[in-house]
């Protein structure tokens, strides 16, 4: 099992299949994109594979999760998840759709159980001013397509920013309400590559619950619920429907964290917030054995901090960003 120092076991994997992605969302790159890793450096889809089966049969893993930057841009992908979905952990995917309506069958078909699928915004001339693209019908037929191929529950993800899309929480939780999906605010976390983030800027889990408050009656679903799952779950107009807000920053959860990562250049990290990873890739080409492997992804994770430090004078914004790691 993966342990570390406070007793926390992590069971869910978060695998970045690639840094880079077709949108840019304000929050996490800028306009004109990153320095996206060069391609020998990514581990390969066989390395990915030996990974996570490492992982699900040796360290306790239970959820699998692929992820990016944007994970559709990896071509292998389909390939990647029918070489995994059978090892017995649930397998998932976090995605901004676009391309999804195209390859939600496949996936399905390869044995993904579950999609999470990012929508900031409603509003054409919204998305095209927050993602800098002009992308938002292929979101949302891939949602469709998502929910069509039976990925369900379709979960979908929303960051609201101040003066861009904070008027959206409403608007966004009845579009999932009609259509069935399970939506999620998230709060704005320093993880954007430009370091733009301002605790002051951010909407919060209150604001957004008050906002939702007006149209809305919201009773917060049974905590036992929660697991260790970084959603706090309400009830809309009674039920069974439901919205999540995750307060990453003004609500952590860090003491139920149950997650570690793997970059698309194969560094451990078992936070988000980390500042320091774990070399796998360098170890499996260098000829290391499972079992080396398997002990150097424990160490790993014995060595997780108590909680993400966002509130501590002294917190620096890790150098990776979050398109990097892996959300
Ligand atoms: N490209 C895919 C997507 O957008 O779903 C997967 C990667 S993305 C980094 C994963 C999730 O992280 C998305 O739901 C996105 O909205 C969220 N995210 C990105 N930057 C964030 C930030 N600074 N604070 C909070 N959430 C963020
Ligand atoms: Fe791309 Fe996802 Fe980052 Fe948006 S949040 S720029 S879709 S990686």
């Amino acid at each position: 099992m993966l342990v570390d120092s406070f007793g926390r076991v992590a069971t869910d994997l978060r695998v970045s299949l690639t840094d880079r992605c077709n949108l840019r969302c304000a929050y996490c790159m800028p306009p004109e994109g990153l320095d996206w890793l060069p391609k020998p450096e990514l581990l390969t889809a066989e390395e990915i594979v030996r990974l996570v089966r490492l992982g699900v049969e040796r360290l306790g893993i239970t959820e699998v999760r692929y992820t990016g930057g944007e994970p559709l841009l990896r071509r292998e992908l389909p390939e990647i998840v029918a070489h995994t979905s059978g090892l017995g952990a649930e397998t998932s995917l976090t995605t901004n759709g676009i391309g999804l309506a195209r390859l939600a069958g496949p996936l399905a078909e390869a044995g993904l159980h579950r999609v999470n699928v990012s929508l900031d915004t409603l509003d054409p001339e919204i998305f095209r001013r927050l993602a800098h693209r002009d992308r938002l019908p292929d979101v949302l037929a891939g949602l469709a397509a998502a929910d069509a191929a039976g990925l369900a529950p379709v979960k979908v993800n929303a960051v609201l920013m101040r003066g861009i899309n904070q008027h959206e929480a409403a608007p966004l939780l009845r579009y999932c309400l009609e259509h069935g999906y399970e939506l999620r605010f998230i709060e704005q976390m320093p993880l954007d590559a430009q370091h733009g983030w301002k605790r002051q800027d951010m909407i919060t889990a209150e604001e957004i619950l008050a906002e939702l408050g007006q149209e809305f009656k919201l009773v917060e679903d049974d905590p036992r619920e929660r697991g260790s799952a970084p959603a706090e779950l309400f009830l809309v107009d009674g039920g069974p429907a439901r919205v999540g807000v995750i307060g990453a920053v003004t609500r952590p959860f860090c003491g139920a964290c149950d997650r570690v990562r793997l970059t698309a250049d194969g560094q451990v990290r078992n936070c988000l917030f980390a500042t320091e990873e774990s070399d796998l890739r360098g170890a499996m080409r260098g000829g290391a054995s499972d079992d080396e492997l398997v002990e150097r992804w424990r160490a790993a994770v014995r060595t997780k901090r108590a909680g993400h430090g966002i509130d501590d004078p002294a917190f620096l914004q890790p150098a990776r960003p979050m398109s990097a790691i892996g959300g």
